[in-house]
């Protein structure tokens, strides 16, 4: 089990805004597709900060992501 940011898309494609995306420390992990207008994380690079959370939540108050607990892949 480990802890991920998870995007609720049709949230965070009523705002078109894309800025958590320029917060996340890891490379190529919250990504933003232009054609849903929505932000997306790649869970297996995702290492839990909850950094974007703070963003879309505390910083813009919209709520857009939380934070998951996830099963790990089998090997
Ligand atoms: S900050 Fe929130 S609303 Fe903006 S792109 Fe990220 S998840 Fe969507
Ligand atoms: S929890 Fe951290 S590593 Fe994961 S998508 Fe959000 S900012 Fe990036």
């Amino acid at each position: 089990m480990y802890y991920i940011a998870m995007v609720d898309a049709e949230k965070c494609s009523q705002h078109k805004c894309n800025i958590c995306t320029l917060y996340c420390p890891e490379a190529n992990t919250l990504m933003f597709d232009k054609a849903k207008n929505t932000s997306w994380v790649d869970v297996d690079r995702c290492k839990g900060c909850a950094l974007c959370v703070y963003v879309c939540s505390d910083l813009l108050n919209r709520g857009c992501i939380s934070m998951v607990m996830a099963q790990a892949k089998e090997a």
